[in-house]
């Protein structure tokens, strides 16, 4: 049931898994394409937005998922970077950007490593 959290219905096939977008119940163009095939009049095609689930995962949420580790490395790599290149150029600014950037780096390890420890649907 947990799995099911994250899906919602496809409204493109009305959860039937198969769509009928097209005249005579056939397969829409987008659908057709999906399914690597040319022409229209395809009857009982799997849906193309849902891969004939009937259920859908959100875009946004799986972009989301994949986005929120890579951000974080950025930050961290963006951060460290900063502190690195004050150092160099012995920058007057160095106490209070390593005042700043250190409890981020925290804040984002703690978050990264969170992240990663918690179980995957
Ligand atoms: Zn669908
Ligand atoms: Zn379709």
């Amino acid at each position: 049931m947990n799995v099911k959290v994250n899906l919602y219905p496809c409204a493109h096939c009305e959860r039937t898994g198969t769509c009928s977008r097209a005249a005579n119940g056939a397969a829409c163009a987008a659908c057709v394409k999906n399914n690597n095939l040319k022409g229209s009049g395809h009857v009982g095609l799997p849906c193309g937005i849902c891969g004939g689930l009937g259920h859908a995962e959100p875009k946004t949420e799986r972009i989301n998922k994949r986005m929120q580790p890579i951000l974080a490395i950025l930050t961290l790599y963006f951060l460290m970077a900063a502190v690195l290149i004050s150092a160099a150029v012995e920058s007057q600014y160095f106490t209070e950007i390593l005042a700043f950037a250190s409890p981020l780096v925290g804040v984002v390890l703690a978050f990264y490593f969170t992240a990663r420890g918690s179980p995957r649907p």
